[in-house]
């Protein structure tokens, strides 16, 4: 998708939505909606995706405006078979089930509003929409935000469990409620961790289709060679059912996602899976999103392909880099990581592990990121 003006203009003078609003006395989502009222770039990149080879293209809603452009799109490009992020707003089922093919949710997201409310309750006003408006719908478990109940149920260092625990409950109440047309998908960006989710689950449920995808890969080739690993233990297996390769690239180069997803899939079929039979771990490992709708600021590709540079020189350190599109899931995905980016509209957060330290514009980030990075080397020797 290319940055409307508008959100250019407000970005390069530090503006936000809401100062915005403010000013000229309208709702934010009137601002949004101004924002995304240049909507033909997103159907000519879902075409794109489309004459790639994509089955099924995502979009991600957050707002109204989004669903509604998303329906416009919807309509514009009739052969999509649109899967719907729901992201935290799961009301908006109502409006969109009638008119996508599928919709996702998380079942962590769906604690941040309505806290009152159950989940359960969530849910089945969700399948309600999905059976009403005849479309699918995927269960999706991301190891960055897991439902908070259940990490609480289990040790700190098993990131896993929670993940299996929450898929295998929400299936369970889907079941209940006697809604059957659903997948599930186990996400990390940690591809052994994938494997391992994903063998755990259809152990358990092998009736239930699973989406298969590396969360946050990162550039090519890294990130295609992180996916690699995962998928070919698994699809070797007979485990998944449809994939998805998350590559940090800019928006044109989208159809790379497709490729590198049909020759993996060509290789396993074909055998030739002996090369990767090893993921080595021990050195340098950067991850980063695939960035959605969220980016704030597309220069987020580009920073993640400098950080990939100026990092080069500390590849034999087992360090952990995350870049994160966004301040939306940016600060929680990059607890994790030593030292770890995530994006606003005209700055970018540094952290080391959950520790924030500070921000700093886009073209002082880097050295900024060279000295943590030089001095956590120091550290560990
Ligand atoms: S972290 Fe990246 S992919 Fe995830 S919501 Fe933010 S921009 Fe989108």
């Amino acid at each position: 998708m290319t940055t409307h003006p508008l959100r250019q203009w407000l970005t390069q003078r530090g503006w936000t939505q809401r100062q915005l609003a403010a000013l000229l006395g309208v709702s934010e989502s009137l601002v949004s909606r101004w924002l995304r009222g240049h909507r033909s770039p997103t159907a000519e990149q879902l075409a794109m995706l489309v004459d790639a080879g994509a089955d099924v293209v995502r979009i991600a809603v957050d707002a109204r405006s989004d669903a509604e452009a998303a329906i416009e799109i919807a309509r514009r490009v009739p052969s999509a078979n649109l899967c719907i992020d729901l992201q935290e707003n799961y009301r908006l089922a109502e409006l969109l089930a009638p008119h996508v093919a599928k919709l996702r949710y998380n079942p962590g997201h769906l604690h941040h509003h309505e806290r009152e409310k159950p989940w359960r309750e969530k849910v089945r006003f969700l399948a309600e929409q999905a059976l009403a408006g005849d479309c699918a719908m995927r269960i999706g478990v991301n190891c960055g935000s897991v439902d908070p109940a259940k990490v609480a149920d289990y040790e700190k260092g098993d990131s896993i469990s929670p993940m299996l625990d929450s898929a295998l409950e929400h299936a369970a109440w889907l079941d209940e409620l006697g809604f059957t047309r659903y997948v599930v998908s186990l996400k990390d960006s940690d591809p052994l961790k994938v494997i391992e989710a994903n063998r755990r689950f259809a152990e358990a449920r092998p009736d239930v289709p699973l989406h298969l995808g590396v969360t946050e890969a990162g550039l090519p080739p890294d990130g295609v060679i992180k996916t690699r690993v995962a998928f070919e233990q698994l699809l070797s297996r007979g485990i998944g059912d449809t994939v998805r390769v998350s590559l940090t690239v800019p928006n044109p180069r989208k159809g790379e996602e497709l490729e590198a997803a049909r020759s993996i899939i060509d290789d396993v079929r074909h055998g030739r899976t002996r090369s990767v039979v090893h993921y080595d771990r021990s050195g340098l490992n950067i991850i980063s999103c695939p960035s959605c709708s969220r980016v704030e600021n597309e220069a987020f590709v580009e920073l993640a392909e400098e950080v990939r540079e100026m990092t080069r020189y500390a590849a034999e350190h087992a360090i952990t880099i995350a870049v994160m599109g966004c301040r939306v899931n940016g600060p929680g995905e990059t607890d994790d990581a030593d030292l770890g980016l995530w994006c606003a509209p005209s700055y970018v957060n540094l952290k080391r592990g959950e520790e924030s330290l500070g921000a700093y514009p886009y073209d002082e980030i880097i050295p900024r990121l060279r000295e943590e990075l030089d001095a956590l080397i120091a550290t560990r020797g």
